[in-house]
């Protein structure tokens, strides 16, 4: 294989009825980074029936060039179509980088399209870098059960290729005025290739409030708080705190506490925000792994002990049932 035929890191933008999904623009802020750092094109890649509002959002994030594939058959997520289209992509334009966001469809996509092509692809990545002599990405994702975490090179095939949690990385600022090199690739998916098809799309139910990716706070609760009724309190200190969204541990959702979509860490969402409350969660490193890049992180934990202080910038060791009504209380009569 001659890598210097290589070139480009692309970021695949998945879309959802003709939107772009969060995962592919954050993608473009690390690109953008990675990109540079080997003074490559940032491309996005575009596949579906209708594509100009996506167009338009990459374009204003700030790409080089938009690789677009439209058609019909491309309407919905399909592993075929737009396995055979993103395939057919690369071995048109030999990228040197792929990073797809690791949705449900970005999971499956990346690995029919690694294993057509018979390179690698690193799943569920929660960091990236560069390493500059050999341009090879430097993957970080965690491993053994999220006990250490794994850096692993792609050394011997190109295009090298990875899936990255939503949430890892933020969105940079969009700009309208930006501009790209949009090129529309003649490509289709013969019908008799295309063995899934899709009958009906029902719409989950959505949650009422603010999902812990989304939120600027996360009040988390864990097994420590030890009920559904008792999630009341966390709820109830959300509530006190602008734009905060409720999160917990695996084991609360294991529990059946709470719903899924507020689950934390390796298996749950990978959260950011601007302050980070865990009331009643040990740290366990696969808790730790979606939440440890939050900006300011409080635990309140009655055994002092618990590994989440060593990560914690406040440590408030207590009784989360005495300590978190107080701090609701506190908040109100600022607020007043
Ligand atoms: P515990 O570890 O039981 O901790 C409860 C804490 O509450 C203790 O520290 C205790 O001191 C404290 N406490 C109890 N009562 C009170 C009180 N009244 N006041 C104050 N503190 C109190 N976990 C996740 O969270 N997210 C994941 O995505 C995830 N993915 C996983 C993936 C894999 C492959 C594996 C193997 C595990 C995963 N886990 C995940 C599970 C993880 O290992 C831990 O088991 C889990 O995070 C523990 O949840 P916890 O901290 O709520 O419970």
């Amino acid at each position: 294989m001659n890598f210097e035929e290589y070139k480009n890191l692309w970021v695949f933008i998945e879309t959802f009825q003709g939107k772009p999904k969060d995962v592919g623009l954050e993608l473009l802020n690390e690109g953008r980074r990675l990109a540079d750092l080997t003074q490559e094109r940032l491309c996005a890649v575009i596949i579906g029936s209708d594509v100009d509002e996506s167009v338009a959002k990459v374009t204003a994030y700030g790409v080089d060039d938009v690789y677009v594939v439209k058609g019909k058959e491309y309407e919905n997520y399909c592993s075929d179509s737009y396995g055979d289209a993103m395939a057919k992509l690369v071995r048109k334009f030999k990228p040197a980088t792929i990073l797809i966001g690791a949705t449900h469809n970005g999971r499956d996509l990346g690995s029919k399209v690694a294993v057509t092509l018979q390179t690698g692809l690193t799943a569920d990545c929660t960091n990236l870098d560069v390493d500059q002599e050999t341009e090879n990405v430097i993957w970080e994702r965690p491993a053994f059960g999220g006990n250490l975490y794994a850096q692993i090179l792609c050394a011997d095939s190109r295009p090298q290729m990875g899936t990255v949690r939503a949430g890892v990385f933020k969105k940079g600022e969009p700009d309208d005025s930006r501009t790209a090199n949009v090129i529309e690739v003649d490509i289709h998916t013969p019908q008799e290739l295309i063995t899934t098809k899709l009958r009906e799309f029902i719409k989950g139910e959505e949650p009422a409030d603010l999902k812990p990716a989304e939120a600027n706070i996360v009040v988390a609760g864990g097994r420590g708080v030890g009920s559904k009724e008792n999630f009341s309190i966390i709820q109830k200190l959300a509530d006190e705190l602008d734009g905060a969204a409720v999160g917990a541990s695996r084991a609360a959702v294991d529990a059946g506490w709470v719903p899924h979509f507020r689950q934390v860490g390796q298996t749950g969402t990978t959260v950011t925000p601007e302050l980070y409350i865990a009331c009643g969660i040990s740290g366990a490193i696969q808790h730790q792994v979606g939440m440890k890049d939050s900006a300011t992180i409080v635990a309140i934990n009655k055994d002092p002990d618990a590994p989440i202080f060593e990560i914690a910038d406040y440590g408030i060791v207590g009784d989360l049932f005495k300590v978190v009504p107080e701090l609701t209380k506190a908040i109100k009569e600022l607020k007043a």
